[in-house]
């Protein structure tokens, strides 16, 4: 596999369907570019096996390969009945405290005690993923007496969810600091955080991280996307977590919301993923649904950076061919001239600055002229993410002498990463550049390439200079010194 032929990233969770080299290696030929391993599963010694078969097969592959630790979160979860469940009916009166007595019809434990203090008469307790919904009619430090408005089955740990209210938790429980620290010791590339609720529990997690990896905001909160400007200011990427997003909102409120965060975000040049239940159907099907492969169409429409299989990928029956499906819809979206006229109607106008200037001509340029790839060199990853931004016709090369940058990168749209070696002079990166866009497939020396980069090199500043090149090195030699 040198190179894919597609712009929009794909995210697969791994799991107990994925955890072998084999099938791993599977799920990168069909499409995946990014694998997601997810903390509320698995054991520390899974989560690092899953880890070394990816960058072992990085090795094998010879391309960067992007990993995203995926933290559980203050997810809430109630204590144990006696019964294992019960049945609990609209109408009737249940009881929440802190007795880790097992529960029974009439109550059960929900070790949180500073939740309780947070409720008021009128707050809403969501139960098994929204399926029952409680009403608390009364409230104090130690319990909270509901009126269940829709009943049904109430099993050992079930999660709670509280929408309306603010909750005053810690971003971080104890299990995610040992498991935030664990990750990054591990290397991986980023940290995506759950139920966040505010910028100050990105700023929480950033100091942990120490720039160890990047940080990506899951919003699935009411209370997060009331205060998204500042989230996604503190954050290097979001994750619109449709999943229990749609649990404390009702469902039909997730499409603006999923089509406004995406465009916030390709604002500023972030990158975000949708995510859940996209192929929700292919975990016994090997089809999909037509309305899941619309949903795919449309976040890939609305210029998303990557779109997400939770356990389509991680516990079902096809996750090879869930990816396979996703980048097949993939490929179909972005060849369709409407695709191209509803991304370039939406594109973010560039601001005065050297930089951003340089990235528009460099699509100018790759556009009105037949060159094969934009090569951008990066450190940081910053130019690189403003040559995404503009969303061009023509692959983008992002090379970078940082393996850490080349792999974050992967889960930008459009983003085809090579680490390439430090040089000094201009002329020597243009050489890399068109070496790579020859190997990978993107240009023969017949053809032409942009470049774009900041020089001096071992300077920091950003991108300066914009070279139209042959993909033929012989040629850029016989150019004379510079
Ligand atoms: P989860 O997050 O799969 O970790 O719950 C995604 C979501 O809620 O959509
Ligand atoms: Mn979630």
């Amino acid at each position: 596999m040198l190179r894919r032929n597609r712009n929009v990233k794909i995210v697969a969770t791994l799991g107990p369907a994925s955890s072998s080299y084999e099938t791993i290696k599977d799920l990168f030929l069909a499409g995946a570019d990014v694998f997601r391993l997810n903390m509320s599963h698995g054991t520390h010694e899974d989560i690092r096996a899953r880890h070394e078969i990816i960058r072992d097969l990085e090795v094998e592959m010879e391309r960067p390969i992007c990993v995203l630790a995926d933290l559980q979160g203050p997810k809430l979860r109630c204590g144990v009945f006696a019964n294992d469940s019960e049945i609990i009916e609209e109408g009737q009166a249940f009881r929440f405290d802190l007795d880790d007595a097992p529960g029974d019809a009439n109550r059960v434990q929900l070790p949180h005690p500073e939740i309780f203090a947070a409720l008021t008469e009128g707050s809403t307790l969501l139960v098994n993923d929204g399926k029952l919904r409680l009403t608390v009619t009364e409230a104090s430090k130690s319990h909270a007496d509901c009126i269940v408005a829709v009943g049904g089955e109430i099993s050992n740990r079930k999660g709670v969810n509280v929408p309306d209210v603010v909750l005053p938790l810690a971003a971080l429980s104890d299990k995610d600091r040992k498991d935030l620290a664990f990750v990054c010791e591990l290397g991986v590339d980023w940290i995506a955080l759950s139920f966040v609720q505010r910028a100050e529990d990105v700023a929480e997690a950033r100091a942990l991280t120490k720039g160890r990896a990047a940080i990506l905001s899951k919003i699935e909160k009411p209370a997060a996307v009331k205060a998204f400007e500042e989230i996604l200011e503190a954050s290097d990427g979001i994750m619109v977590a449709r999943g229990d997003l749609g649990v404390e909102l009702p469902v039909q409120a997730l499409p603006p919301i999923q089509k406004s965060l995406v465009r916030k975000c390709r604002r500023v040049g972030k990158p975000v993923i949708v995510a859940t239940q996209m192929m929700e159907s292919m975990i016994t099907s090997p089809v999909p649904t037509r309305a899941e492969v619309s949903d795919v169409a449309q976040a890939i429409y609305e210029g998303a950076d990557a779109v997400m299989l939770s356990a389509e990928s991680a516990a079902g029956d096809y996750p090879v061919e869930a990816v396979t499906t996703m980048s097949n819809v993939a490929e179909s979206v972005e060849s369709d001239d409407i695709y191209r006229q509803v991304i370039e109607a939406s594109r973010t106008p560039s601001k005065q600055s050297v930089g951003e200037a340089i990235t528009a001509a460099a699509r100018e340029v790759a556009e009105t002229t037949d060159v094969k790839a934009i090569c951008c060199f990066t450190h940081s990853g910053t130019t690189a993410s403003l040559m995404s931004r503009e969303k061009p016709r023509v692959p983008i090369i992002a090379l970078t002498p940082k393996p850490g940058t080349a792999r974050r990168l992967t889960l930008t749209w459009g983003l085809h990463c090579v680490v390439t070696p430090e040089v000094e002079r201009f002329k020597m990166a243009v050489v890399n550049a068109a070496r790579a866009a020859k190997s990978d497939g993107f240009g023969t020396d017949d053809d032409f390439i942009v470049v774009t980069a900041g020089v001096p090199f071992n300077t920091p500043g950003s991108t300066n200079i914009l070279r139209v090149a042959p993909v033929d090195v012989k040629q850029i030699f016989a150019g004379g010194p510079e």
